[in-house]
């Protein structure tokens, strides 16, 4: 095997959005085959054109809240489909709770029919607005369930919850990766994030729309990295989750004024309302996953920058 791992056939929902299509690049690299099912409600098909033609590359568009029925025996099912940025799932309430409820319970489904192993992708907001800074694993959250967030968050705490239900009840080999901010190419122009709009708006010598006052902070993760702990956590024998993420914390100010340093533009700040529920803090705390997983991030934020600016550039009108 290319990296050391056991050969294996992987079905991957969510595989035509940003961090899913890395995945299905790293996973194809390392001559694993993939089942990529997802439904482009938010994710692309450009994102994974390249793969097309590979034989150990299928596609099939479908939406994961119906039933999944592989054709064939798989070793693993990560489950990543689930709109992803605040404007994706306020604009998609209820398919977002669908997808981090009914679609959870069918991908588990497949991994107990096939006795394979089970990943989830969960997130940073399962912590809400947190009250402690940075989020260790055992830290339970605080979270508003009837806030416009809450779609997001409570799918996501119930697949956690079901996750770990299937391990216990059913045996299932179950991994759950807690994803902290990430960033690099293939994110959407218009998805609503906070690097993907500053950069846009810094090429166009547009305002930088900061949210309040700037001042609520994040911790931006390059997705070679991410895939990278993603990957080293599909591989290890972990069952709880983990947190992978990038624990240099920023404000959003600074943020946006890193962006127009870096793509030497003329935009200026516009200060706009901040959303509701937005978190004051995010970072991750990366204890667990450093020494579990021999994992940390590499690419600092200044040159994960560089590399997402490079990539939105070159993209010029085809976004
Ligand atoms: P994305 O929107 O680019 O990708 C999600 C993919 O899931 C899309 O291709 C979409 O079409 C697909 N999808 C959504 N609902 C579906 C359904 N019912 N059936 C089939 N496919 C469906 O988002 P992303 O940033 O790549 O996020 C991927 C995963 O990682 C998500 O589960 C998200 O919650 C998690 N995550 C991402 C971040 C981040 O910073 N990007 C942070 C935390 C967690
Ligand atoms: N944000 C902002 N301007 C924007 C987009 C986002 O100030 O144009 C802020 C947002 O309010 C939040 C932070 O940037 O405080 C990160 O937002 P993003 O949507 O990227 O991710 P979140 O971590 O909130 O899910």
């Amino acid at each position: 095997m290319l990296d050391g791992f056991v050969q294996m056939k992987i079905l991957l929902t969510g595989g035509a959005g940003f961090i899913g299509s890395h995945l299905c690049d790293l996973l194809i690299r390392n001559g694993h085959s993939v089942i990529c099912i997802d439904n482009l409600i938010t994710g692309k098909k450009e994102n994974i054109q390249h793969l097309l033609s590979n034989p150990n590359f299928k596609f099939i568009q479908h939406d994961v809240t119906k039933q999944i029925r592989p054709k064939e025996k798989v070793d693993y099912v990560l489950h990543f489909a689930s709109p992803a940025s605040p404007v994706d799932y306020l604009k998609y309430p209820i398919k977002t709770l669908k997808v981090g409820s009914l679609g959870t319970h069918n991908a588990l489904g497949v991994a107990k029919k096939y006795k394979a192993k089970f990943m989830l992708a969960s997130t940073s907001e399962i912590y809400g607005d947190p009250l402690v800074n940075p989020q260790p694993e055992t830290y339970y959250g605080n979270v508003n369930c009837i806030g416009p967030r809450g779609v997001y968050d409570e799918a996501k705490r119930f697949a956690e919850a079901i996750t770990l239900a299937y391990h216990k009840k059913h045996g299932i080999d179950v991994k759950i990766v807690r994803i902290f901010n990430t960033h690099g190419p293939r994110m959407r122009k218009n998805d609503g994030r906070a690097i993907p709009n500053f950069i846009d708006q810094a090429l166009k010598k547009e305002p930088l729309t900061v949210y309040g006052d700037g001042s609520q902070t994040r911790s931006f993760c390059y997705i070679s990295d991410m895939i990278d702990g993603i990957y080293k956590l599909m591989n290890s024998n972990l069952n709880d989750p983990v947190n992978i993420g990038n624990p240099d914390e920023i404000t959003i100010l600074e943020l946006a004024k890193r962006i127009i340093e870096l793509t030497s533009s003329k935009s200026k700040i516009a200060y706009k309302p901040l959303p509701a529920d937005d978190p004051k803090v995010r970072r991750p705390d990366i204890t667990l996953a450093k020494k579990k997983l021999n994992w940390q991030p590499k690419v600092n934020l200044e040159e994960g920058l560089k590399k997402t600016i490079d990539w939105f550039k070159n993209q010029g009108g085809l976004l």
